[in-house]
């Protein structure tokens, strides 16, 4: 036993000793933006649920009748007895809500990325991703045995290079708000250069959807971009929905080669009809409640004001993610340790998450903060400074 181990033992001494060790912290209780973390209350700021629906009453019903009505586990994949009418519902309500001809739900956005990508692709074709790219795009890429081409982040010159250079299949794939940076893809720009030179594009819109644009359409709908101009759309729930799952939008030939060949759709148990049942409710308010992405807005703008005058190293973002770049690992860990003892639950986000030397603070916002919850972060902020 223990010399089959021993390698992967010195492994771990290694991540240890180069700062990038990986730990949990156990949340005890979860209210709103509050968390309890050994027995202490912190303000959180690394929560996804940007739109703060996680627990809204409405979402907590919808999801209560449901798991009365049909238990708490699925039972099955969607293709063998998995697939029930709220699932179908909100698939449909989606494909309307994206403006798209259907819409087909995963069990986690994981799982769409490699459905997709792996399906559209084989090893005569090339995939080429955003340096930044989201792991889940990049393993998908790999997974598929496709031609693998990464470009410098957001630039479309030398995609456009790559694509000239390429034949067989093409898919472009991006991420549409870049996840541990806050900035938009420039997408007018990727779906011009694709069409051109006949590549599918892909865009993960994970951190987007129910969050930017009037209507919480995403980036397509702050750039005004339809399915023409994207054919492959993907959103997770677990994000700005406040759920769970994930689902991909596009035409009828895309959905049903999905269905037909998608391994990471056929063979795992379909999301539970309750959480289902929870993200057509989470869909109604998201559609509602713009107040929710204004309010955001103004914490954004609140805290790079405040953040920006005590010299803090922002990045170009105006989504509810702002992340404050440290650069040395170990100084981000010590930062986001000092916040923590004030009261914030800021996560450090290290490599090989990001590049190596960018280690930064990851602050996410949340339509529940109030203002002075911004104020009082920016005063913690203060007094950690080096
Ligand atoms: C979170 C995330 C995913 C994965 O979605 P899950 O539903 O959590 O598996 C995919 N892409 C991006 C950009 C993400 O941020």
């Amino acid at each position: 036993m223990s010399d089959l181990f021993s390698h992967l033992a010195d492994e771990l001494g290694e991540l240890r000793q180069k700062n990038v060790y990986r730990s949990r912290r156990i949340v005890e209780a979860s209210q709103g933006i509050y968390v309890q973390i050994g027995g202490r209350i912190l303000v959180n700021f690394c929560s996804n649920d940007y739109l703060g629906l996680a627990q809204h009453p409405d979402v907590v019903k919808a999801f209560q009748t449901a798991v009365n009505e049909y238990g708490v586990g699925s039972g099955s994949a969607h293709l063998i007895c998995g697939h029930s009418i709220i699932h179908h519902a909100l698939e449909e309500e989606l494909a309307t809500f994206t403006g798209r001809d259907r819409a087909l739900l995963f069990s986690t956005g994981y799982m769409a990325n490699l459905g997709v990508i792996t399906t559209l692709l084989g090893r005569f074709d090339t995939v080429f991703e955003d340096r930044l790219n989201h792991a889940s795009l990049l393993d998908g890429g790999l997974a598929s045995g496709a031609k693998f081409k990464r470009y410098a982040h957001a630039n479309v010159a030398e995609l456009t290079a790559h694509l000239q250079k390429t034949t067989g299949n093409k898919l472009v794939v991006t991420d549409g708000v870049f996840s541990m940076d806050g900035d938009f893809a420039p997408l007018d720009a990727l779906s011009q250069i694709a069409k051109q030179e006949h590549a599918w594009l892909m865009v993960d819109d994970a951190h987007g959807l129910g969050v930017i644009g009037e209507q919480g359409g995403g980036i397509l709908e702050y750039y005004g971009l339809g399915q023409a101009d994207v054919p492959i759309l993907m959103g997770t729930l677990g994000k700005g929905f406040g759920t769970f799952g994930a689902f991909v939008a596009g035409s009828e030939v895309l959905i049903e080669t999905l269905i037909q060949k998608a391994r990471p759709y056929i063979y795992t148990t379909a999301l539970p009809t309750a959480v289902a049942a929870a993200t057509r409710a989470s869909l109604q308010l998201v559609i509602k409640e713009s107040g929710r992405r204004s309010r955001l807005k103004i914490l954004a703008e609140r805290f790079r004001s405040g953040a920006g005058q005590l010299g803090w190293s922002l990045m170009p973002s105006s989504s509810a993610i702002q992340p404050i770049i440290v650069g040395d690992s170990q100084a981000a860990v010590a930062l986001s340790n000092a916040l923590f003892d004030a009261g914030f639950l800021v996560s450090a986000i290290r490599p090989p998450t990001v590049p190596q030397g960018s280690a930064r603070l990851r602050i996410t916002f949340s339509a529940l903060h109030e203002e002075q919850h911004v104020d009082r972060l920016l005063d913690a902020l203060a007094s950690v400074k080096p």
